[in-house]
């Protein structure tokens, strides 16, 4: 549509966080405001009802925060993807490679049913190790991954590489 999308307008570029030489986008300003946050969800929403989800996967911390209230929007369950050591129950566990070391990422084994349509969101896309490895352990799980959903993608990373099958929401794009 032709409407603007108030979010872009709110999202904060910090310099050299959490390392040097990165520029990190910061959601929280987004987040204060009821009528950007509002449209974020109403968005991904309308995008993510033609997949036919059965429940979201929301990746921790941020994918939470949007994950749930879309989930409710969507009229499905909320499933969280916690990293390591976190969940309480029988996990599935999938380690990724970052620039140095890895992340470990894990689901509850019962929390998708067999052949369920997983949408799985995430407030940012940047290189996707993060994304690839929870569509990973959705389908360890049993799912199917119907698409995946972020606020931000940032396109010169070219997270998009490493989640080539899968169908791509992203509400702000940046070169
Ligand atoms: P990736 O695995 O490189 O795609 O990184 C994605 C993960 O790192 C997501 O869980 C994001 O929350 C987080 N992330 C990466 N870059 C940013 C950023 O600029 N702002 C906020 N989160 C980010």
């Amino acid at each position: 549509s032709m409407e603007k999308l108030l979010a872009e307008a709110l999202v904060r570029d910090v310099p050299d966080f959490p390392k040097p030489g990165i520029l990190f986008k910061d959601i929280t300003p987004v987040l204060q405001d009821y009528d950007a946050l509002r449209q974020v969800i109403d968005k991904m929403t309308e995008q993510s009802r033609p997949l036919k989800v059965d429940v979201v996967v929301g990746i921790e911390a941020r994918g939470f925060i949007f994950g749930a209230p879309l989930a409710l929007e969507l009229e499905v369950g909320f499933v969280p993807l916690r990293k390591l050591g976190k969940l309480p129950y029988n996990r599935l566990v999938e380690e990724y490679a970052l620039e140095y070391g890895t992340n470990t990422v894990e689901i509850h084994t019962d929390s998708i049913k067999p052949g369920q349509r997983v949408l799985i969101v995430d407030d940012v896309l940047a290189t996707g190790g993060t994304a690839a490895a929870a569509a990973r352990l959705v389908e360890r799980a049993g799912g199917q991954v119907a698409g995946l959903c972020f606020l931000i993608e940032l396109d010169f990373l070219e997270g998009r590489k490493a989640l080539e099958n899968y169908p791509i929401i992203s509400l702000i794009r940046y070169q």
